[in-house]
């Protein structure tokens, strides 16, 4: 055994244990809201929209990622919060055409933490709630909700660039009128 430890002793970096510092800070799969409130802590990042399940069966496309930015703290009336954006594009279907259409999602983010609903009546107006009743969340689920209350109705392509738009300005299918000698040999079948 000692034997074996010494062979790696040998061959491996001092510090081969740590992890190298990572170029883009990668988002926790789940927080706890109130620490990183309390810690003041900012998450930067992407996410996918895959796995997003409330959200997906409205899409068109499941690829894509979102930008999240958001900062955590504590206001001066000792509540805590959630603020930032997060960006991305979704692919919905255009209500006239049936092609995918990219909408741009933009959305300010502020979060007003809370254990309950009672506690959510007492928010600034500024705060939506975000009611937070277990010791942790999927981030993923809280970039969804935001999603979902951004996401628009009914989607549409701008009128210049829709295929809808582009079958109505085409010049009409031709008419094939029926030859008048076509109709007179048909007239003069029937009678005879
Ligand atoms: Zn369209």
């Amino acid at each position: 055994m000692s034997e074996t430890l010494g062979f790696f002793d040998r061959f491996l970096p001092k510090h081969y244990h740590g992890a190298p510092m990572a170029m883009q800070e990668r988002l926790p799969t789940v927080i706890d809201p109130y620490r990183l409130a309390e810690a003041g802590r900012e998450l930067r990042g992407q996410i996918g929209l895959t796995g997003m399940d409330r959200l997906t069966p409205g899409l068109a496309s499941q690829d894509g990622q979102v930008s999240v930015e958001l900062r955590f703290g504590v206001d001066g009336e000792k509540v805590r919060y959630i603020t930032g954006h997060i960006q991305t594009t979704l692919k919905l279907q255009c209500q006239r055409c049936m092609q995918p259409v990219d909408v741009v999602v933009d959305r300010p983010v502020s979060l007003g933490i809370v254990p309950n609903a009672t506690d959510a009546e007492w928010l600034q107006p500024g705060y939506e709630p975000l009611i937070v009743d277990t010791p942790v969340v999927p981030l993923a689920q809280i970039v969804e909700d935001e999603l979902l209350l951004a996401v628009p109705m009914v989607a549409a392509h701008d009128p210049g660039t829709c295929q809808a738009n582009v079958v109505q300005e085409e010049e009409p299918a031709p008419v094939v009128k029926e030859s008048p000698f076509a109709v007179l040999a048909r007239l003069k079948k029937t009678s005879s």
